[in-house]
């Protein structure tokens, strides 16, 4: 059903084991991941801090629909320092979410995750928790874990290589069982399941 079934649910558990989350939803695409736990947490109003490049799907998304819905999107180049990540979060209250693909689509550049998560934490206020957000379709469960670098949620595109076959479209978000409930009511009322 467009809620949850049981294969979805032994998928999501098992999924979960490889990143260390609490929780996962499944989506039916990494799109539908993407665009669902953006929505989730972004309000107008807010801005969305991102590592260019990144997929270009996502990228459509963020130039284009986002500020659709009164959401500013901003970039610093993927594998930037810490002091450049800085310059676009400190002295703007409205950020909201740092976005990083690492490594990016399809310049293969790494993101400080470490970095983020120490800017997010800095800048956030008690009623405006900035969230770290990173799409790890390129490296994969096995090879990375971004919620233990300090990621607040870990994006996939299981279509690519967390699938590994090219027989699937999938998608899935990660994190605590508070995230994922918030990102679970957005994917049940889009459809993006
Ligand atoms: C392909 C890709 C997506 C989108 O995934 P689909 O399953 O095709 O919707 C998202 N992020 C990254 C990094 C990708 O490479």
């Amino acid at each position: 059903t467009r809620v949850n079934n049981p294969n979805t649910e032994i998928l999501e558990d098992k999924a979960a084991c490889w990143d260390g989350a609490e929780e996962s939803a499944l989506f039916g695409s990494g799109m539908g991941a993407v665009s669902s736990t953006c929505l989730s947490f972004l309000r107008p109003g807010d801005t969305l801090v991102f590592g260019d490049p990144v997929y270009g799907g996502t990228e459509f998304f963020f130039r284009h629909m986002l500020p659709m819905f009164g959401i500013k999107t901003k970039h610093f180049p993927a594998g930037a320092t810490k002091a450049e990540m800085e310059a676009l979060v400190k002295d703007d209250p409205t950020v909201k979410v740092i976005y990083l693909e690492s490594p990016a689509n399809p310049t293969i550049m790494i993101s400080d995750i470490g970095a983020a998560r120490e800017l997010a934490d800095q800048f956030s206020t008690p009623d405006r928790k900035i969230l770290v957000m990173v799409d790890n379709t390129f490296m994969g469960p096995i090879f990375s874990n971004p919620l233990h670098l300090g990621a607040d949620l870990v994006i996939y595109s299981a279509t690519k290589f967390f699938g590994g076959h090219s027989d699937l479209v999938a998608g899935f978000a990660m994190g605590s069982k508070a995230l994922i409930a918030q990102v679970k009511v957005f994917r049940t009322i889009l459809g993006s399941i």
